[in-house]
């Protein structure tokens, strides 16, 4: 005999029972959801760079950039971040390089450099050409945009933050360009799988063209990642000029490396080049930039 009543019943409570798993399943899932990764805050990198602009010139060697790296060492670490000191010497110069990370051999590497130049040797009065560059935009930037970034970025994300010594003192005596990085690279044990350089990348009037000796691939990657937020008129989708900068000790080794550089900046190596002539909203825009791309290359590495 076939009983429809209880193939009914049976076939009910079959019904209901995935019911109830999917109901208790989604709320557990609620329960767990990750909290929502903190926003990017323009005006927080705005005052790094305004900390950074308060201890003066950060030349090598000079209390301000002995002070600087403390300042950097407390911020990371107050984000949960690791601090390692590289320190070395290139050139008779003590050099400093300081890498923040959170696992072993991070797959990505933001860098830029902190030092500023002992030299306003651009500057239109020849009187300044010995006076030091407050280096709001040449420096200071691109440090507070990877120290903002210490605070937002995914807690899972293969990133070390990399700030280097020693970048901007080339065409001075006894000294070169590219000093720290130079130093960084030659003992770095590992190919990262991306490396992005930030220089010069608050100016209030941002233009950031794509650079020559960056890598195409990874260029491509970053433009299409500011091209989804909106962002073509602050990446123009252009080539324009071919920086000898910190991404070329990674280029030389293989590794894919950009320049983010907004080149077309009238204040460079002049005693101008002040936090007034910067903007928390190309700070923003260049921290969006970043954080698009690195959704897009976690996603694609899963
Ligand atoms: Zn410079």
């Amino acid at each position: 005999m076939y009983n429809i009543a209880m193939k009914k019943s049976g076939s009910l409570i079959i019904l209901i029972i995935p019911i109830i798993i999917l109901a208790l399943s989604l709320v557990y899932a609620f329960q767990n959801k990750p909290a929502a990764p903190a926003a990017f805050d323009g005006e927080l990198a705005y005052a790094h760079v305004l900390a950074q602009d308060g201890f003066g010139p950060r030349t090598p060697g000079s209390a301000a950039h002995a002070e600087f790296i403390v300042y950097a060492q407390t911020e990371f670490e107050k984000q949960g971040w690791e601090v390692n000191l590289q320190q070395t010497e290139r050139m008779g110069h003590a050099i400093t390089n300081i890498l923040a990370t959170r696992q072993e051999r991070p797959a990505v590497l933001l860098m830029a450099h902190y030092d500023s130049r002992f030299f306003a040797d651009n500057d239109p009065d020849p009187n300044n050409h010995t006076v030091p560059v407050p280096g709001a935009n040449d420096g200071a930037a691109g440090v507070a945009v990877l120290l903002e970034l210490a605070r937002v970025l995914p807690s899972n994300a293969p990133v070390g933050l990399l700030l280097v010594d020693a970048e901007d003192q080339g065409r001075i005596d006894g000294w070169d360009w590219i000093l720290g990085s130079r130093a960084f690279a030659e003992t770095l044990d590992y190919q990262p799988e991306a490396v992005i350089l930030l220089d010069m990348i608050g100016d209030a009037d941002l233009n950031i063209y794509k650079e020559h000796n960056s890598d195409p691939g990874l260029t491509e990657e970053l433009w299409a990642a500011a091209k989804s937020l909106g962002y073509e008129q602050f990446f123009i989708p252009e080539y324009k000029y071919t920086m000898l900068d910190d991404h070329i000790p990674f280029r030389e080794k293989g590794i894919r490396a950009v320049d983010l550089i907004d080149f077309d900046y009238p204040y460079w190596h002049t005693i101008q080049d002040t936090p007034d002539k910067l903007s928390a909203k190309s700070l923003q825009v260049v921290g969006e930039v970043l954080l698009a791309w690195l959704d897009g290359f976690m996603a694609s590495r899963r």
